[in-house]
């Protein structure tokens, strides 16, 4: 029998869980396969642990792997990756945001073998405050111009991958992980299903605005050199106009003489340059940051309680 693996990477999810749980367990005993349940608990501070202790002992469907500290969910989900054995892989978030009832029909597209994955897009972003919808799609637009990594607009991280995919996954072991670009970049034949989005069952988001922001400027710098392409056309850019602008000067001193003014301008200018000079470098500071820290092999996770024999407990 063929074997499902889900892995819901959990962050102080003890009030949604046993929604999960209950959805999961109806959907999973209703399909004909064997499946397994990967709980990561990312440094919870509540009482997700002892909850998925709970079920972990009641249910042998259930593994647990709980972090030493909050990793992240892209660490969650690359613990879940290195310790999935199913022969069909998927994530979902804890709070049912990605609906467990779409499992039995994505799981039937994968069987046709026509595709090697199924992934799930939002088709609206009601609840969400307009703004961050704006910067969001402005964030896709500007992602697929200038990068490798295909990235569908609304796309979540829930999708159901063949156990080959996720082998190329785990297989890209870079430090700073962005797996919405990572799905993209690796290829594979991906089959779109758009759902509506549903708002959390219980708890609240993790993510605040400029958590959201900053993500999403780690993905564009994790998968795109065009901003420190930009800052070096910028800089040649500069060099141009300041050229010219001092043959104006020099020609004009020639032909006009030199009445002496502008001191308030030449100090603007001055300041504008520095400011864009700044810039430049801080762009050029994150790629050099990002290079150090791979340069480092820090594991993505450390795994300090779990009950599943042969864990892969730090990667
Ligand atoms: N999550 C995690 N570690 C974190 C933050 C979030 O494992 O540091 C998990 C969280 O428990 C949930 C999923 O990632 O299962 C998505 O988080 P959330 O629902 O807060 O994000 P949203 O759906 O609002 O984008
Ligand atoms: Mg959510």
């Amino acid at each position: 029998m063929k074997k499902v693996s889900l892995i819901i990477p959990c962050y102080n999810e003890e009030e949604s869980l046993p929604f999960f749980y209950k959805e999961a367990k109806e959907v999973l005993s209703k399909i004909n396969y064997d499946y397994e349940l990967l709980f990561v608990n990312d440094g919870s501070k509540d009482e997700t642990l002892s909850i998925l202790k709970k079920y972990a002992s009641e249910d042998e469907h259930v593994k647990y792997f709980s972090f030493s500290r909050n990793f992240g969910k892209e660490a969650a989900m690359y613990a879940g990756f290195c310790n999935a054995q199913g022969d069909y892989i998927a994530v979902m978030d804890a709070d049912l945001q990605d609906p467990p009832s779409l499992l039995p029909e994505m799981l039937q597209i994968l069987e046709t073998g026509e595709y090697d994955s199924v992934a799930t897009r939002r088709e609206n972003r009601e609840g969400e405050p307009k703004i961050r919808s704006w910067f969001a799609r402005k964030f896709y637009q500007i992602i697929n111009k200038i990068s490798d990594a295909d990235i569908v607009d609304g796309a979540r991280d829930f999708r159901l991958m063949r156990k080959e995919m996720v082998d190329a996954i785990v297989s890209m072991s870079e430090y700073n992980r962005f797996s919405k670009g990572i799905f993209g970049w690796i290829g594979f034949k991906t089959y779109w299903m758009a759902y509506e989005n549903v708002e959390r069952v219980a708890g609240e988001t993790k993510w605040n605005f400029w958590k959201l922001f900053k993500y999403a400027i780690d993905g564009i710098i994790n998968f795109s050199l065009a901003p420190i392409s930009i800052a070096s056309w910028f800089g040649i850019f500069m060099t141009l106009c300041s050229f010219i602008a001092l043959l104006i000067v020099i020609i004009r001193q020639l032909i006009f003489g030199d009445p002496v003014a502008g001191w308030a301008s030449t100090i603007c200018v001055i300041i504008f340059i520095g400011g864009i000079q700044l810039f430049c470098l801080g762009v050029i500071g994150q790629y050099i940051a990002k290079t150090y820290m791979e340069t480092k092999h820090r594991p993505h996770f450390i795994v300090s309680d779990t009950n599943s024999e042969d864990a892969v407990k730090v990667k």
